[in-house]
């Protein structure tokens, strides 16, 4: 899942299941707070979401 506008996003850690909120079009890794897995794969500025995107937030 790819998400291209720079919105919010709720994520859950698919290991830990921990819920954080993040920048949708980060163009850095998102680490789980947690457990440090990385939730994001930044390719050329759009973030590819590993995590479950739980909400969109505007
Ligand atoms: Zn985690």
């Amino acid at each position: 899942m790819e998400i291209t506008n720079s919105t919010f996003i709720k994520i859950r850690c698919p290991k830990c299941k921990n819920e954080q909120i993040t920048f949708g079009k980060s163009a850095t890794y998102v680490k789980c707070l947690v457990c440090g897995k990385p939730l994001t794969d930044p390719t050329g500025g759009k973030s590819r979401v590993k995590a479950r995107v739980l909400e969109v937030l505007d």
